[in-house]
């Protein structure tokens, strides 16, 4: 799972950071001063830090430094305010990897974020779409080259397997009936039956579930179809 560590004293946005992050299946842990967020950055490494520079106490522009003098490699994304001292070469070579200015949208930070772990851990979090890399418990699936990978095993996927999983990942946490994930999978005029959908789900059930039999990804809705879960349940 992905570790993000925010670093904002306006409690608003902080609490709307962390639960947007929360929701879309990040791990987050919270700071509303810098040396209480540099402090838990060097203790935690976090893949991502989001940092407000203008902070109680130690101020952004500190924290980025001792972090990187700490050679902790966490992406950090600066959150800066109009019309605060941020400027953007400094920024870089103090060694932030990318920046907000507020007021920002959601889907822009998460665009950011998703570019700057994609630069530094070659894994992409979140849509399957981009033929990226995405994490899903024990496993690495890649996108772009059909496979999963668990250690050191490597399995392929079809195309109708991948096609599938990318179907439901899409749509997280939403029950879909077999004949819609026929016609969004297969299309409409596929030869294909329910059957169909129930056998590639058993196949995919072995390539990415560490129990199979006991699926946390990949959740059967009785009467219905199935549901995907990241974050993995029972
Ligand atoms: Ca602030």
């Amino acid at each position: 799972m992905i570790r993000v560590l925010v670093i904002e004293d306006e409690e608003p946005l902080r609490m709307a950071l962390t639960d947007a992050l929360k929701s879309e299946g990040f791990d987050v842990l919270e700071a509303a001063d810098g040396e209480t967020g540099l402090q838990m950055a060097l203790r935690e490494g976090p893949d991502v830090i989001l940092l407000d520079l203008m902070l109680p106490g130690r101020d952004g522009f500190s924290v980025l430094k001792a972090i990187r003098e700490d050679r902790l490699s966490s992406a950090v994304i600066v959150l800066s305010a109009r019309g605060e001292e941020w400027d953007r070469v400094q920024g870089f070579e103090y060694g932030a990897d990318d920046y907000v200015v507020k007021p920002f949208s959601i889907r822009e930070l998460f665009l950011r974020m998703r570019a700057v772990l994609a630069r530094s851990t070659g894994e992409t979090p979140g849509s399957p779409d981009s033929g990226g890399k995405v994490r899903l418990g024990e496993c690495l699936i890649d996108f772009g080259a059909y496979t999963v990978t668990r250690g050191k095993s490597r399995e392929h996927l079809s195309p109708m397997e991948l096609e599938l999983l990318r179907t439901l990942m899409n749509r997280e946490g939403e029950a879909i009936d077999r004949n819609t994930l026929l016609e969004l999978v297969w299309g409409r005029n596929a030869e294909s039956t329910n059957r169909t959908v129930d056998t590639h789900v058993l196949k995919l059930r072995k390539k990415i579930e560490a129990q199979p039999d006991k699926p946390r990804h990949l959740l059967t809705v009785h009467g219905v179809g199935y549901r995907f879960s990241r974050r993995g349940e029972g």
